[in-house]
């Protein structure tokens, strides 16, 4: 069973200038023990959804549809169960570590408070899983760091001790929201290889944030790429790679470092996104793709299985133009 499901979410933020569609119409789970990857430009939704999930949307934004948690629904769940289950039952990481640090307590009062908040257990138990804590993030001397303040600490450093303060109380479910986005690149292989740590040992669902299809090779079972709110494509990592079916997504592929370009087409993806303002009817990405049709601007195309296993995707263009697009990238950037 999937232990987290969300189906048809659609999140609104209330402007002066209107209401603004961040998520619109969002279906995904994800199991224990498995990472699913969200793919997207800023903006498009990604982070949205995950405050969504974890109850942490400011008053001005209605949160349509359903958010499960195992069999319990987050929707409309009041403010106090949505905290008691947020940091023992789900926890979040995020791109800035200061956001869930405070500047003047001790990394040691805070990660201590973190395990009384959620168990009863003593102060010098706490103490010992805080400790236990920061050496299973790989912080050295992990007695002597609890009497640091955060900012004391390189941005390495505070990245592991907010992952360590997420994971203390074992959550069952982790959002990481580009958690290795600020990192120089031999500590972001450091935080990718403890994020797999985790999910051997702790068997955790996770669920990682990214706007680098990189990123999602390294660590993720299943991705969903986002568009303008709305997932355009959902797929096994190894099929997303092997057979991208969506032009959102090949323009991705082909911005990846490294990679040969299947078409000059796609050698980069011209204009940006629209307003969630106002929308447009159609699919979101008629604008900007290359291989628009008259019915693109019209009928916003359904999220449809492609038949390969729990593959599926948005987009009106033939089944066998996209798998000849598709194999055109994939094939020639393994040449
Ligand atoms: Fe392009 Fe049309 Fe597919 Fe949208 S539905 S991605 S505009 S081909």
């Amino acid at each position: 069973m999937a232990l987290l499901t969300v189906e048809n979410l659609r999140t609104t933020f209330r402007t002066d200038d209107g209401p603004v569609g961040a998520v619109d119409g969002v279906s995904l789970s994800v199991d224990a023990g498995q990472v699913l990857g969200i793919v997207g430009e800023s903006g498009c939704g990604k982070s949205a959804m995950s405050l969504s999930i974890m109850g942490l949307l400011p008053k001005s934004a209605m949160v349509e549809g359903s958010i499960r948690l195992g069999d319990r629904e987050l929707v409309g769940l009041p403010g106090g169960e949505l905290r008691r289950l947020r940091g023992a039952e789900m926890a979040m990481i995020f791109q800035d570590p200061m956001t869930s640090l405070n500047p003047v307590m001790t990394i040691g009062w805070q990660l201590v408070e973190a395990v009384r908040l959620h168990q009863k257990v003593s102060k010098a138990e706490a103490r010992r899983l805080a400790i236990e804590g920061l050496a299973a993030v790989g912080i050295p001397s992990p007695e002597d760091r609890l009497r640091s303040y955060p900012l004391e600490l390189s941005g390495g450093m505070r990245q592991r001790v907010m992952i360590a303060m997420a994971l203390l109380n074992r959550p069952r479910l982790l959002i990481a929201d580009e958690p290795t986005t600020a990192l120089d690149v031999t500590t972001q292989a450091q935080i990718l290889e403890l994020m797999r740590e985790l999910r051997r040992e702790v068997d955790a669902a996770i669920v990682l944030i990214t706007h680098d299809l990189g990123v999602v090779a390294e660590l993720c079972d299943e991705v969903a790429v986002m568009y303008a709110g709305r997932v355009v494509e959902r797929a096994t990592v190894d099929e997303l790679f092997a057979r991208p079916q969506h032009p959102y997504t090949w323009g991705l592929l082909a911005s990846l470092p490294g990679r040969n370009l299947a078409s000059e087409r796609l050698h980069q993806i011209p204009g940006s996104p629209p307003s969630l303002l106002r929308p447009p009817a159609g699919c979101r990405f008629a604008a900007r793709c290359p291989f628009v049709m008259d019915v693109c601007r019209d009928d916003p195309p359904p999220l449809t299985p492609t038949g390969r296993g729990t593959a599926a995707v948005a987009c009106h263009l033939a089944q066998d133009v996209r798998d000849r697009e598709g194999a055109r990238l994939s094939g020639e950037e393994r040449a």
